[in-house]
Parts: C-alpha cells; sequence; structure tokens
C-alpha cells in the first residue's frame, strides 16, 4: 500500500471536553502523521457544504447544528494506507459497535457526538482536504 493523505476532524463533543491531545496521540500510536492542523469554528454554511452528502438524511440538521457548537480541529493525517488505517483507529460510526480501544469506543458520547470524521475514500478525501487547506498550509 502506498503513502497516502485522508482528512479528519475532532468534533466539538471532543474539544469541548480537552481531548484533543488524547485523540491524536491515538492518531499517531496507530501510525498517522499530522501534516496539517487547525482549530476553527464552522459557519453553517460550511458545515452544510461539507456534509451535503448527508442531506437527504434525517439527521442532517442536527448533524449541522453538533459541528458549529464550538469549535473543531480539522487535519490531514498521512501514512501507509492512511484512509483506511484511520477510520480503524476511529472505529463504527455508533460507538455501541466500535471495537474496543477505538477513539469512538473510547471517547465518543452518541451516535451523532461521536468525537470524530475521517474520510471514506481516496476522491472525498482528496475532496475534503481542499474544501479546508491549501497546499502550503499541508507540511509533510
Ligand atoms: P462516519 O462519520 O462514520 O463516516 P456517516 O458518514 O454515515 O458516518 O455519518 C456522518 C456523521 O453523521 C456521523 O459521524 C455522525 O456524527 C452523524 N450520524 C450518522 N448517523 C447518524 C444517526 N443515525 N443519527 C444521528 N447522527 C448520525
Ligand atoms: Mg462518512
Amino acid at each position: 500500500m502506498a503513502v497516502q493523505r485522508t482528512f479528519s476532524i475532532i468534533k466539538p463533543d471532543a474539544t469541548k471536553r480537552n481531548i484533543t491531545g488524547k485523540i491524536v496521540s491515538k492518531l499517531e500510536e496507530g501510525g498517522l502523521r499530522v501534516v496539517a492542523s487547525k482549530r476553527i469554528h464552522m459557519t453553517e454554511a460550511q458545515a452544510g457544504d461539507f456534509y451535503a452528502v448527508h442531506k437527504e438524511r434525517p439527521f442532517y440538521q442536527d448533524l449541522v447544528n453538533f459541528m458549529i457548537s464550538g469549535p473543531v480541529v480539522v487535519q490531514v493525517l498521512e501514512g501507509e494506507d492512511a484512509i483506511a488505517k484511520n477510520r480503524e483507529i476511529m472505529g463504527a460510526t455508533n460507538p455501541a459497535d466500535a471495537a474496543a480501544g477505538t477513539i469512538r469506543a473510547e471517547f465518543a458520547e452518541s451516535i451523532e457526538a461521536n468525537s470524530v470524521h475521517g474520510s471514506d475514500g481516496e476522491d472525498t478525501a482528496a475532496e475534503e482536504i481542499k474544501f479546508f487547506f491549501t497546499d502550503a498550509e499541508i507540511v509533510g
């Protein structure tokens, strides 16, 4: 497998509880490197666009409201097979289904407030990175 980059968000439930460092440690221990990072407070328009793929889902507006309820940390992660590896370290969407030791099993509060986002494929990773970062902001 080749070295890849993927996009990650530490969500408002985690920034609120001051556990961004614990989450980054899990990612680093899993073999991923943070090559770009910034703490931002998303606008409603940004969160709505970012999650546009879920527009028709019943939880869409709640999800947007949650994502703008506090600051988030957006980051680019790099490593061997980074897209799948990040998803593995994150665990399943619903923390009740997440494997022991994963970020969501350890830290998520609910299926919505589940502490982290991670890109689900090569195309979405490239799009999501571009949505938040310029090339100059990514330093490998
Ligand atoms: P993932 O983040 O694991 O890729 P999805 O892309 O399916 O999961 O969903 C995006 C986000 O929407 C989830 O991380 C979670 O915050 C929220 N979400 C997903 N399913 C539900 C649900 N059934 N009820 C409330 N929020 C949900
Ligand atoms: Mg997803």
